[in-house]
């Protein structure tokens, strides 16, 4: 089936694209995919949302979002696209139920996904006490110990978040410092559920039934190196993410980082008619507003491209 206009992803930038897009009558078409929202809907309260002087709870934003596009005419799909053609246009798109799509133009706005450590036993205790969202899985800590892996302001962010629920709450940090922003680190130094492991590495999991503890090591490959055991229930990553990018190469270009290339400060990936908004091509700011502002840029693009051809 043919369509003008295909937003791909959920979140602040496929919707925002949306909204611009419906408003436009392009009467654009948006996959949703496996996660409606987005990566968003994996927080809780955004404070920090231009418009909401007292937070607005994540969920909530991305459903007024959604509501916004919908009144404006947007179609939604609640697929994924696995694969695709922009070798030329009409651009092809495969879905997961196999369905194949064409369009004039596209909206690439799939966010990033969360990064692990990359050892063995997160894959094994996956859902048995490791997990990359606080907010899916938190709940399952209440008045248990758990650890948070990273220095940044998701890590931060994620440690006080779990520090509500669980009775005590460990920060593996590799370096010596936070990166966080001053306002993260201060919450988090001031936590006194919150302990600050800094310079400590972790080098597996172990337990009997799920997670019982972590294998750390104080300064990895370093002379005065310490290895010691730490009693867990519970392990979550906030060491970053990685852009959903795979499936449209090699049509466009990415960095090494595997983020979207786009020409300067606009949202134009070099092929006529397409797009990529948000966090997918955002290595620096990750930020709903920025999000939301990049897919309406990407929307206005498509409309000056819809209506040259
Ligand atoms: P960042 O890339 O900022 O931080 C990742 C953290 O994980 C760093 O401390 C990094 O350590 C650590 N790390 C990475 N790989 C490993 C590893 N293999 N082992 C151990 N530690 C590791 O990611 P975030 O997700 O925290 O933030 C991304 C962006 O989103 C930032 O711009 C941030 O400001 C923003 N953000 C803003 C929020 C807000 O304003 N409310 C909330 C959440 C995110 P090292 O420092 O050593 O590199």
């Amino acid at each position: 089936m043919h369509h003008k206009l295909i937003i791909i992803g959920s979140g602040p930038a496929g919707y925002t694209a949306a909204i611009y897009a419906g408003r436009a009558n392009l009467a654009p078409t948006l996959l949703e995919g496996m996660q409606p929202g987005g990566q968003l809907t994996i927080t809780t309260l955004v404070e920090n949302y231009p418009g909401f002087s007292e937070g607005i709870d994540a969920n909530e934003l991305m459903d007024q979002m959604r509501q916004q596009a919908e009144n404006f005419g947007c179609t939604f799909l609640p697929n994924e696209c696995v694969r695709c053609d922009l070798s030329q246009r009409p651009y092809h798109l495969w879905l997961d139920d196999e369905s194949e799509l064409t369009c004039d133009a596209l909206v690439i706005a799939t966010g990033a996904a969360a990064k692990y450590l990359g050892l063995d036993d997160e894959k094994k205790y996956q859902g048995q006490g490791v997990s990359a969202c606080a907010t899916c899985d938190g709940f399952f800590y209440r008045k248990k110990t758990v650890a948070v892996v990273g220095g940044g302001d998701t890590a931060c962010e994620e440690a006080n978040y779990l520090s509500t629920l669980a009775s005590k709450v460990y920060l593996i940090v590799r370096k010596n410092h936070l990166r966080a922003s001053q306002i993260m680190q201060d919450r988090v130094l001031n936590n006194p559920k919150i302990e600050v492991l800094f310079e400590t590495n972790t080098l597996g999991l172990f337990g009997e039934q799920g997670v019982e503890g972590a294998h750390l090591v104080h300064r990895m490959g370093e002379a005065d190196e310490h290895r010691y055991d730490l009693a867990i229930d519970g392990f979550f990553l906030a060491i970053g993410h990685k852009p959903n990018s795979e499936r449209f190469l090699p049509w466009v270009q990415i960095d090494e980082l595997g983020y979207i290339k786009t020409e300067g400060n606009s949202p134009r990936t070099g092929l006529p008619g397409v797009y990529a908004a948000g966090d997918v091509a955002d290595p620096h700011y990750r930020q709903a507003v920025i999000a939301a502002a990049s897919g309406a840029k990407a929307a206005m693009e498509a409309e000056k491209y819809l209506n040259s051809i």
